[in-house]
């Protein structure tokens, strides 16, 4: 770069990409891609999956920008409780991974393609055993069983005692026809990907509690606002980003007036490298609130062309005039 060109901080021109690599299949990639910004108030992290054409991007461009040139809102507490992430593994594996958690709720992958329900209670069954009595259990099933199937599983499972199921079905319809029927509440994921969705969630009786991602939703502040007008408890999870979106779903939790329920910010775990020397990795089942700076060797390590990415963000930065809630 020459001292003529302009000064990229904080804009696309000025990214940095990254490709880190996931130690297990996630939404079907191996590789996790990115870009970072530096601007005035620190990095800010533009991660949108690949399928994420410009107008869905605009929000996780916003996201970014969020970060990078104004900061977030003051924490209302310095540590955000997690839950472990149990992926769709045999019943030692499952008890391991808990075991080594350090946390005291954990999220555990079920209804997995291929898999039968008995291998579902067998994982239930060891992550309860890990965690003792009062530790709490959620399931996740990423909208994959029908209400039927759900209604059975989740009275099955419940045996070990359930926090909440988490997506059973697909539609609003089908999640509020599993609420009627079940004692164990249900939370809204895939259903939350646009800011007015949280609402639609309420209005249907689809779910007790809403997970919110600062990306999709074009921020902490936008995310805060989505939280106050849904008026449901919140979990706040991340899209599987470097430490440095990570810290963007910390501040969200560590802002939210409510946190009653541990955070699935706990996915520092599933890359295989980070952008910083000190990652966001749980302490005693806590996230600390904290600021994440970028290390300059670390980054390197996993930098890859960022031209692809920064047109990218300008495509989204485009689009966001036309999005509400992304500009
Ligand atoms: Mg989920």
């Amino acid at each position: 770069m020459t001292a003529a060109e302009p000064d990229p901080a904080g804009t696309p021109a000025g990214g940095r990409a990254f490709a880190v690599g996931l130690r297990n299949r996630f939404r079907g990639i191996t590789v996790r891609e990115g870009m970072l910004v530096r601007g005035p108030a620190g990095w800010g992290e533009f991660s949108p999956f690949a399928e994420y054409g410009p107008r869905e991007c605009a929000r996780w461009w916003a996201a970014c920008e969020e970060a990078a040139h104004h900061g977030w809102p003051a924490p209302v507490r310095d540590r955000v409780p997690v839950n472990v992430t149990v992926p769709a593994v045999d019943p030692e594996r499952a008890h391991a991974i808990v075991a080594a958690g350090g946390c005291a709720t954990a999220k555990v992958k079920v209804a997995e393609r291929g898999q039968d329900p008995a291998e579902d209670l067998a994982r239930v069954e060891a992550v309860r055993d890990a965690l003792g009595p009062s530790g709490l259990v959620r399931v996740d099933a990423n909208g994959a069983w029908d209400v039927d199937t759900a209604v059975r599983m989740v009275r099955e499972l419940d045996r070990f005692g359930l926090e909440y199921v988490e997506q059973p079905c697909a539609t609003l319809d089908e999640l509020a026809a599993v609420r009627r029927r079940v004692s164990v509440p249900v939370a809204a994921d895939e259903s939350v990907r646009r800011a007015e969705d949280p609402l639609r969630v309420r209005a249907a009786g689809a779910a007790d509690i809403v997970v919110l991602k600062v990306q999709p939703l074009g921020g902490v502040r936008a995310a805060l606002r989505v939280a106050e007008a849904c008026g449901l408890p919140v979990v706040v999870s991340s899209a599987v980003e470097t430490s440095v979106g990570l810290a963007a779903g910390v501040a969200l939790a560590a802002a939210l007036p409510e946190l009653p329920h541990a955070c699935g910010l706990a996915t520092m775990q599933m890359l295989t490298a980070d952008v910083t020397a000190d990652p966001l990795l749980p302490e005693n089942g806590f996230l600390p609130v904290r600021p994440v700076t970028v290390d300059e060797a670390s980054l390197r390590a996993v930098e890859v062309d960022p031209a692809a990415w920064r047109a990218r963000a300008e495509a989204a930065r485009s689009a966001a005039d036309e999005v509400p809630g992304a500009g």
